[in-house]
């Protein structure tokens, strides 16, 4: 190549990248809207995976709902599909929680006390527990979500329920309401959680009373949330945690990339590889069938859809939201072009 030719072909290089730059920064309503409802469209008739059932009255959700939710920073929404059904928002509440006692204890309590990493086992492995030394080894797993709970500092039962809800209903700019039936129907059928809680409490990872733990975090998974709920809840982790809706800071901005990068690595269960390499976003998934990604400093996606995949994962949730990570092009380690 001579250096005319060279030139030529670097300018065009340059051009391209700023291009695809521009493209990324510059994303206008229209195209919200656009991906959000091709998103919907796409994925409405996969029927592929089933509820959950292991708390039976998941099983009894509509399966074929189906809601696609984008929230900005600033608060702008666009939606397609069942976006206002409530349902359990289950593991999905984790991340908020842990946002919580980052607060209370500093982020590094997180780390000391419940560990980093992310497991390769199922979300309610037992065995996790006792092949890695930390215990409850990250936050978003069973075991350490239920440590998490037990962290806040709370001088009761009533008190540490009431920052939790409080909590999450901040992050969501809406007073949140439990759904009592999945309450009872997940706390009449929790024994694996429990076995888990009293095996941490005796490895001392447990910092609260075992059943009081565990009736908290159950609690806690049983709120109830639409789509545009959860969307709001990323949209103020994507605006260094101040709620777009409501402008209230319900966390340290200085603790946002910390807990995004625990969603990055274990939001996803023993997924969480798979995810991150094909949509390129920190998420959190939850057997409700909601998934929430958050675009840092931009926007959060989410979806809900109850049939699932066996790592517990909503089949249609994950694919909406990788699809729309991939036509915007904002996957974390650059546009991530397959769809
Ligand atoms: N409450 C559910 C459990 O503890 C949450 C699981 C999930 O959503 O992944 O099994």
């Amino acid at each position: 190549m001579n250096i005319t030719i060279q030139r030529v072909f670097a300018a065009v290089i340059i051009a391209l990248a700023l291009a695809s730059t521009a493209t990324a920064a510059d994303i206008t309503p229209a195209d919200f809207q656009r991906v959000v409802d091709q998103a919907y469209a796409k994925y409405k008739g996969l029927n592929e995976g089933s509820n959950a059932d292991y708390i039976p009255i998941l099983a009894e959700t509509p399966s074929d709902l189906f809601g696609v939710v984008i929230v900005t920073r600033k608060g702008a929404i666009y939606s397609a599909g069942d976006v206002n059904y409530k349902f359990a928002i289950e593991s999905i509440s984790k991340p908020f929680t842990v946002a919580l006692v980052m607060e209370q204890q500093g982020p590094n309590a997180i780390r000391e006390k419940i560990g980093l990493e992310s497991t390769g086992l199922p979300f309610n492995s037992k065995l996790a527990l006792e092949i890695h030394k930390e215990r409850s080894v990250n936050p978003l797993v069973n075991a350490g979500a239920i440590a998490t709970v037990s962290m806040v500092d709370a001088k009761s039962e009533k008190d540490r329920w009431n920052q939790v809800f409080s909590n999450i209903s901040d992050f969501a700019g809406t007073k949140l309401t439990v759904l009592e039936d999945v309450y009872e129907s997940e706390y009449e059928n929790v024994w694996g959680n429990r076995g888990i809680a009293n095996l941490l409490y005796d490895y001392k990872r447990l910092y609260s009373e075992p059943e009081e733990a565990l009736r908290v975090y159950t609690r806690q998974c049983s709120i109830g949330v639409n789509t545009i709920d959860l969307g709001v809840m990323g949209a103020t982790l994507s605006n260094q945690g101040v709620n777009p809706i409501t402008d209230k800071r319900v966390m340290p901005a200085k603790d946002v990339p910390k807990l995004l990068a625990i969603m990055a690595t274990a939001g996803f269960y023993d997924e969480s590889g798979e995810w991150l390499y094909s949509a390129g976003l920190p998420a959190k998934t939850g057997v409700g069938g909601g998934i929430l990604a958050v675009v840092p400093g931009r926007f959060a996606i989410a979806a809900f859809s109850p049939r699932l995949n066996a790592a517990g994962n909503s089949i249609r949730s994950l694919n909406a939201i990788r699809y729309i990570s991939g036509k915007l092009g904002v996957g974390l380690f650059g546009p991530n072009l397959d769809e």
